[in-house]
């Protein structure tokens, strides 16, 4: 009995996470473009407006294979693929905050809608940064409130252990993850002239900071995105035999991920001192 409940707790989890992955495609189609997020989805090629039974997340796709019912353009995998990869975080969220039977509780279903909503941010900056070399405020300013005030009501109801941080470590993971970044941006366009870095990317960091906190949080989110960054970079010089555009908002994006959901058993594996001074995985 109590596994048949666990088990619809983790079919719930992944129902949520492939609806808010739907979502998360209407927002990365719309917001780079200002358009209303409340009008229903339609082509953007023949205009006609998608069916409701052609809503279904995944499947949807798979029936029209990958083409529009009404003019055949092909529908890009992406759609299916952010559908896919919500579901998947929802399963990981339900394992981190609700796979037992006890944990249908205040504190851990509240965890669950407020990391909930920083996934969702965090998936729909991955994708528009990739294609527009943009982070919408919608996913990064605007969500600090939300990691701040998020924090408060998880300590309030009384969820403690990783990942969540004190009031104080989100306040000053927002203050040091802006300033931080937006320092090195200024800094590194003094020095050469040029944008390295943008102001997106420093919004994108105090979000992250007010979530998960300044120490570790944010210090760690850096350096596995140092290193993943370059990495994505050499490839890229490699295949296209020329520099171009670092993308470490999506490397950012990435590293915190890592670090959101195994960050209590990878860092006292990587950084044991780090891990020590800080109480992390200990
Ligand atoms: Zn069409």
């Amino acid at each position: 009995m109590a596994d048949a409940i666990v088990g619809m707790y983790a079919f719930f989890a992944v129902l949520f996470g492939l609806v808010f992955g739907s979502f998360a495609n209407v927002l990365i189609a719309r917001l780079p473009q200002d358009a209303s997020l409340w009008t229903p989805s339609h082509c953007p090629r023949c205009g006609h407006r998608v069916r409701w039974y052609d809503l279904v997340p995944v499947l949807s796709w798979v029936w029209l294979r990958g083409r529009c019912r009404d003019c055949g353009t092909k529908i890009s995998p992406t759609y299916p693929l952010v559908e896919l990869l919500g579901g998947l975080l929802g399963y990981l969220l339900y394992v981190r905050f609700i796979d037992d039977i006890g944990d249908l509780v205040l504190p851990n279903v509240l965890a669950f809608v407020v990391f909930g909503a920083f996934l969702v941010a965090l998936v729909v900056a991955f994708f528009v940064d990739l294609r527009h070399q943009i982070i919408p405020e919608q996913t990064s300013t605007w969500l600090i409130p939300v990691g701040v005030l998020g924090t408060v009501a998880l300590w309030v109801t009384g969820l403690d252990g990783f990942p969540a941080v004190s009031w104080e470590q989100s306040v000053l993971g927002a203050l040091v993850g802006g300033a931080g970044l937006a320092a090195i941006a200024i800094a590194y366009r003094m020095l050469t002239g040029t944008d390295g870095m943008g102001f997106g990317d420093a919004k994108l960091l105090a979000m992250i900071g007010s979530f998960l906190g300044a120490l570790p949080g944010v210090w760690i989110v850096m350096i596995f995105a140092s290193f993943i960054g370059v990495a994505i970079h050499l490839v890229v010089i490699l295949i296209r035999r020329r520099s171009g555009y670092v993308p470490f908002g999506p490397a950012m994006i990435v590293s915190t991920l890592i670090y959101f959901f195994y960050g209590d058993a990878v860092v006292p594996l990587i950084l044991p001192d780090l891990a020590r001074i800080t109480g992390i995985g200990g």
